[in-house]
């Protein structure tokens, strides 16, 4: 061996190496990564010299990574047949501060709080981490260049490096020997390593030996090309990636040149495993670059409403060593996930119209998650909508349809899209509000879920139609002309009005309005709600959550004067004033329980006992 050369660190060298040294950083793990990772790259590039390079240094060697673990000597060995280093190369690239990762550490570290040494672990430092579990490094090297020497880097991390000639012949690529602190013997354990390597590098594109073991076994299916892979191999990889037992319902494979390169490996489970109750689940995409884990959970990177996906992203374009924090306002990870989601609501969409009958069974299971997307998440909400199923007055009970179905066979002219949210079916159908739209061919989506309520509160219009409730007072009727004639003779104008004004004062301040309806056909009253006034079911909602609520606007009652029950009331407001009033206290009480809005029925039941009492004379 030939005489030591002694080298000292550049200043940010000394920076970084401090930092990583004295933090009392706790998750040490990621530096297994970091020199996995350079493993990789350096065999990466090695692939790439064969097709130009007839000459290279031990030629024949395996393109392979292998850890040795040795517990009694407390050492940790990475070895790699890459490109290796020549003695340039390794001043260069060991000695200075000239590559990406720990850059972006130090300027986080001028940028941010020095003291907070979560930072540091939120970082890959490359190389140098290394020295957060080992006193001594040392790198015993060959650059793949025939004519080079033989050469080993060492160094305790603190005051400098030296590089020394070795005489003996050894082989192509890396062999790093880190030696342990005594704090950090658990790395020389092969389970410790093992769970590390299982964590972070499952998809290096190299087989990784640990103790003569392969250990990566998986292939990063995203970036192999789809007619490559069968569908058990699909299948395999959800399962293994995904930690899960069932088989995926949905999958998209999907890869991007611009504006972002991307290759990503999306599937929807079987069934939805989040349950009411148990909180809310890890988002499951995970997000690589070049087959190297940067996060298995990352928030920032799709919309919360979308954490029932499993699968992988993996970008090119992102920087391996970018941190959780920065994560959070990288506008490259926004946009990432903006194509993403964009990408992944088309597909559905497709689904949707592919295959009506299986999107019906992922619809019944994951709703929820698209109703909460539209709620919470303004960006997507057309496009969200456009998903959305519901029951109407045209369908079956349990067949549903989307808005674009419903816009296609809508009314000559109609400018909206009607709704109704109540408990179920037959209770829209037993309502007063339905049979107006019934007589005039309109067709009304029926909603039977509380989120449903913030869903329409969310969309105020979609494909250019408003959304507009039943129970609505200024919706133009006029406009639709009804198919069927209503029955019966009215009430003549005269007594009309005296009925109106009788019950104007019965109703006091309860009624913003009352008047003779243009629309019911069957139900004798209804309670109509002004523009701009709290839903019935939102007030419903707020009380549940004990919220503290105004004073229900007053409702506008509308009076049906072809039915029999109003005629009669307008005879008998002339004759009897005490029963009729009753009967118009009644009438408004069963108005208000049809519009939901009845909030307590005790005076009810005192009331329709004395009517029962005098019916019965
Ligand atoms: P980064 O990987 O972000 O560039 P590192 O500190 O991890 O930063 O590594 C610095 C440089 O050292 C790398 O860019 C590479 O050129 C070189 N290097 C590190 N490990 C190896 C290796 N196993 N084989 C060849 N070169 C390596």
């Amino acid at each position: 061996m030939s005489e030591a050369a002694k080298h000292t660190f550049q200043a940010e060298v000394q920076q970084v190496l401090d930092i990583v040294i004295n933090s009392l950083y706790t998750d040490k793990d990621i530096f297994v990564r970091e020199l996995v990772s350079n493993a990789s790259d350096a065999l990466e590039k090695l692939r790439h010299l064969q097709h130009t390079e007839k000459d290279i240094f031990d030629g024949k060697a395996d393109l392979e990574i292998r850890i040795t673990t040795d517990e009694e000597a407390k050492t940790l060995i990475i070895e790699d047949r890459g490109i290796g280093m020549d003695h340039e190369e390794l001043v260069e690239n060991l000695g200075t501060i000239a590559h990406s990762g720990s850059k972006a550490f130090l300027q986080a570290m001028a940028e941010g709080d020095q003291k907070n040494s979560n930072v540091i672990g939120q970082f890959g430092v490359g190389f140098y981490s290394a020295f957060m579990v080992a006193d001594e490094v040392e790198v015993h090297t060959h650059s793949w260049r025939p004519d080079a020497k033989q050469l080993v880097w060492k160094s305790d991390g603190k005051t400098g490096y030296e590089i020394t000639e070795d005489s003996e012949e050894g082989s192509r690529g890396c062999r790093i020997v880190l030696k342990l602190k005594e704090e950090c013997e658990d790395f020389a354990k092969d389970y410790r390593i093992k769970g590390i390597l299982e964590t972070y590098s499952s998809f290096v594109p190299f087989p990784i030996f640990l103790n003569d073991e392969r250990v990566n076994k998986v292939e990063a299916l995203w970036l192999k090309k789809k007619n490559e892979i069968s569908e058990e191999e699909y299948t395999e990889f959800y399962k293994f990636q995904g930690k899960a037992f069932d088989e995926p319902r949905y999958r998209l494979h999907f890869s991007a040149d611009a504006p972002l390169a991307i290759n990503s490996l999306l599937f929807v489970p079987k069934e939805n495993p989040e349950f009411p109750g148990m909180g809310e689940i890890d988002p499951g995409v995970a997000l690589y670059c070049r087959k190297i884990l940067i996060d298995d959970k990352p928030e920032e990177l799709l919309p919360k409403w979308l954490r029932f996906l499993k699968g992988v992203i993996d970008s090119e374009d992102l920087p391996l060593n970018i941190s959780r924090e920065s994560m959070q306002d990288s506008s490259l990870v926004k946009k990432l996930g903006d194509v993403i989601t964009k990408r992944f609501l088309k597909f559905l969409d497709k689904q949707a119209t592919d295959d009506p009958e299986s999107y019906k069974e992922f619809y019944s299971r994951f709703s929820r998650f698209l109703k909460e997307g539209v709620a919470t998440d303004f960006s997507y909400r057309e496009q969200l909508g456009k998903l959305l199923r519901y029951e109407s007055s045209l369908t079956e009970e349990g067949e549903k349809i989307g808005v674009e179905a419903y816009i296609a066979r809508a009314k000559e002219g109609q400018e909206e899209i009607f709704y109704q949210i109540a408990q179920n079916r037959a209770a829209i159908e037993a309502g007063p509000y339905l049979e107006t739209f019934k007589a005039r061919g309109l067709e009304v989506l029926f909603m039977y879920e509380p989120i449903d309520e913030y869903v329409m509160g969310s969309l105020p219009e979609l494909q250019g139609k408003k959304l507009v409730a039943v129970d609505r007072s200024d919706i133009d009727f006029d406009k639709y002309e009804a198919t069927e004639k209503p029955e019966g003779e009215p009430l003549p104008e005269k007594d009309g009005e005296k009925l109106v004004d009788f019950l104007k004062k019965a109703f006091g301040e309860r009624a913003k309005e009352v008047r003779l309806s243009k629309r019911l056909v069957d139900s004798p009253v209804a309670a109509l709600q002004s523009e701009g006034a709290m839903s019935p079911q939102m007030r419903q909602m707020m009380q549940a959550m004990n919220q503290e609520m105004p004073g229900a606007d007053p409702v506008e009652i509308e009076l049906n004067p072809r039915h029999d029950l109003i005629k009669k009331l307008a005879a008998t407001s002339a004759k009897d004033k005490e029963l009729a009033g009753l009967v118009a206290d009644q009438l408004y009480d069963n108005a208000m329980l049809s519009a939901g809005l009845l909030e307590d029925s005790k005076d009810m039941v005192n009331r329709l006992n004395t009517l029962l009492e005098k019916a019965m004379g």
